[in-house]
């Protein structure tokens, strides 16, 4: 990708193509964004941002919400997806789709990564001894931390440090991770499918080409990405949402839609024979005490 600053100055190119580069991101069509002079303040911003994320961790401004994923049968939580938040001294709540990009340039999101694996796993342990105990964990991993050699290791320390059986454990990573240190990311993800720890492929059919190595790496689930969902009534997109329930089903692995915010989308993954949903229809994510009372309610 090509990033063009129109101000005549290329001293800060690289600067200025990461914020371009997240514009480009965030506006989620790929379009090329150029760098432009109202940048500059953000550029700023972006600096702010990196001093303030190496300290956040020591203290103490992140925390997780937990989004239920419900099996759509039976209607009953089977999962809960981690999501980090920011909680930053001045500036309130800050969205992940704001610093994970920068957290993931600066190397940040390794002890970040493991922070949210440790909490979660011990919050899965806290609502499992209180008797709810019939429901996974899934976490989003960044490719930056499948590309370490000692991850698969990791994670299974991290695991038996809660005394959690590794099915109840499912690490989300997107379809680009497969694409950068091929290797190291294969041997990690064989190595943590060995271990018993479940593997979904997250925002599927936005990325890259994945198909080859779903095939190699046999994943446990796809998850349909939510733009599919939001525009399920575009015929287009009820084709792509068929195509892909078909060849999870194909594959022997596991569907879930995620964003699903109406009932004529749950009705319409459901006939299509989609295995879990996830979005606002059922529950915005939940700070822990609010996904306690919500698994009191919808747990088996
Ligand atoms: P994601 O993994 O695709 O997570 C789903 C996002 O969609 C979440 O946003 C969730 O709040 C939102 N969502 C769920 N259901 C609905 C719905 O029905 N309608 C709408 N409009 N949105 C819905 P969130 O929490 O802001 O997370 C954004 C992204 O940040 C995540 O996308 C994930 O890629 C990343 N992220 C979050 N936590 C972590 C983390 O711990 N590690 C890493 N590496 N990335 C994370
Ligand atoms: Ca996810
Ligand atoms: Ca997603």
């Amino acid at each position: 990708m090509l990033f063009i600053p129109n101000d005549g100055q290329y001293g800060k190119i690289f600067l200025k193509g990461d914020i371009a580069m997240y514009k480009t991101r965030k506006n989620d069509n790929n379009k090329l964004q150029y760098f432009n002079n109202c940048m500059n303040g953000e550029m700023r911003l972006c600096s702010n941002m990196k001093r303030d994320l190496r300290n956040a961790i020591e203290n103490e401004e992140f925390f997780l919400c937990y989004q239920p994923l419900i099996d759509i049968r039976i209607k009953k939580v089977v999962c809960m997806e981690a999501l980090i938040r920011w909680k930053h001294p001045r500036k309130g709540i800050i969205s992940p789709m704001e610093f994970i990009p920068i957290a993931e340039e600066t190397g940040l999101i390794l002890p970040i990564g493991q922070w949210v694996l440790k909490t979660a796993c011990s919050q899965l342990k806290e609502w499992h001894d209180m008797g709810y105990n019939n429901f996974g964990l899934s976490v989003n991993v960044s490719v930056i931390q499948l590309q370490q050699p000692d991850f698969a290791e990791t994670v299974s320390r991290i695991i038996a440090e809660n005394r959690l059986l590794p099915e109840y454990l499912e690490l989300e990573i997107t379809e680009s991770a497969f694409m950068e240190s091929a290797r190291t990311v294969a041997r990690n993800l064989n190595s943590l499918r060995k271990r018993g720890i479940k593997v979904s492929i997250d925002d599927f059919g936005t990325g890259y080409n994945s198909l080859k190595y779903i095939q190699k790496l046999a994943v446990n689930s796809l998850k349909i990405d939510k733009t599919f969902v939001y525009n399920i009534k575009d015929d287009i997109n009820k084709v792509i949402i068929d195509a892909i329930i078909s060849l999870a089903h194909k594959i022997n692995a596991e569907i879930t839609a995620e964003g699903v915010e109406t009932k004529e989308q749950y009705e319409y993954l459901k006939k299509k024979g989609c295995n879990k949903i996830q979005g606002y229809y059922f529950s915005k994510p939940l700070l822990p005490e609010e996904a306690a009372e919500f698994l009191k309610i919808n747990s088996d």
